[in-house]
């Protein structure tokens, strides 16, 4: 094996996807499952798809491209509001796209007359987090009434984005609100909407407990599926029937010695124009391992599966591991470290990070 080589299990990611899709199901939701976490790898969509996800969402118009020409064959959701300059592109290679202004829609819609065809918008209503979405219910409420008059656009629902940004927490009230607006809508257009989005992983602590309002019938998961960490570890909320450790970062040692834990000389800054300061432990033995912050971004987000391991500190391309006395590393050998998203998100998408993927 070639390393540092990021090992993902595809198996463990189709099985996340049908537990969460099936928790799901049971209240009438939806699961589009999201994959940028993972460098939007076809294999993974693929995955997803096997494990019952009924769209495949990605933030960039590339990535729906390059899953699109794969075959890929569940709708393709953008989950990021389209850029103005991608407006034929979204239309060629996107079903769906969540959205929020109605000059962007236009264009989509004029795009779709020329082209023959149709695409479907979620409009996004922000309930407070702040990141995308109307923060007004009345303008959202008359943007679906101008999208009803569209021969190109269809309005296929309404959804939000939770915590994200403002780190603010669904809830029965905010979802609610969004059920309720989802109503608004449908009496002013005499239709159902086909998506009342409630959001991402951070709700589906509530479709888990039961505590989702009826009426939100779509989620949008990426997390909860590729890694299934965050709500265990972070949210402290059991996630039944999934793995947490699909990918798995190997590196391996290029030096093992003996050296002081305090540096020697006058401190300056480091690679990264810091100051840091160190605890002075005396003589430590010390690992480097083929792997830096290039790679990972947020050293604190690996976790090494040798729990006797203890990450010290990293510079763009090396990772400074204290290794226990007694141990009997020697150069060569492989370290592993399972990742929370954000390292897994810079991992997957690093140019000198091998992949193999398992079935
Ligand atoms: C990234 C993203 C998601 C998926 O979020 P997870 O927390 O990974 O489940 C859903 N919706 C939008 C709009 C996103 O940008």
């Amino acid at each position: 094996m070639v390393y540092p080589n990021l090992i993902i299990r595809l198996d463990y990611i189709q099985e996340n996807a049908a537990s969460i899709s099936q928790a799901c199901f049971k209240h009438a939701i939806d699961v589009c499952g999201v994959v940028k976490g993972l460098h939007s790898e076809i294999e993974v969509a693929k995955a997803m798809v096997s494990g019952g996800v009924r769209q495949i969402g990605d933030a960039r118009l590339e990535n729906l491209k390059k899953l699109k020409n794969a075959g890929i064959n569940v709708p393709l959701l953008l989950t990021r509001i389209p850029m103005l300059s991608e407006i034929e592109a979204l239309v060629d290679f996107a079903d769906i796209s969540l959205n929020s202004e109605i000059k962007t829609i236009e264009a989509i819609n004029e795009v779709c007359m020329m082209k023959k065809r149709s695409h479907k918008v979620v409009l996004m209503y922000d309930l407070g987090d702040l990141r995308e979405g109307f923060i007004d219910q009345e303008q959202l409420l008359h943007t679906a009434i101008q999208i009803e008059d569209m021969d190109g656009v269809i309005l296929e629902g309404i959804g939000t984005n939770l915590g994200c940004y403002g780190s603010v927490k669904p809830t029965i009230e905010n979802l609610s609100e969004l059920v309720l607006l989802a109503n608004r809508i449908e009496s002013q257009i005499g239709r159902k909407l086909n998506i009342v989005s409630g959001g991402a992983t951070s709700t589906l602590p509530m479709v888990l407990e039961g505590s989702i309002p009826k009426g939100i019938n779509h989620l949008r998961i990426g997390e909860s599926i590729l890694l299934a960490r965050d709500l265990p570890d972070l949210w402290h909320v059991p996630l039944p029937f999934t793995h947490k450790d699909t990918v798995v970062v190997k590196a391996q040692i290029v030096e093992l010695k003996r050296k002081p834990s305090h540096p020697i000389g006058e401190l300056f800054l480091d690679a990264f124009g810091n100051r840091p300061t160190f605890e002075d432990r005396g003589m430590e033995n010390r690992a480097i391992v083929a792997l830096g912050r290039q790679d990972f971004a947020y050293m604190d987000q690996l976790i090494p599966v040798d729990k006797e391991l203890e990450m010290i500190g990293c510079s763009s391309d090396h990772l400074i591991i204290r290794i226990p006395d007694d141990s009997d590393y020697k150069i060569g050998d492989v370290l592993s470290f399972e990742t929370y998203y954000g390292a897994m998100l810079f991992l997957s998408g690093a140019d000198h990070i091998h992949k193999t993927f398992i079935k």
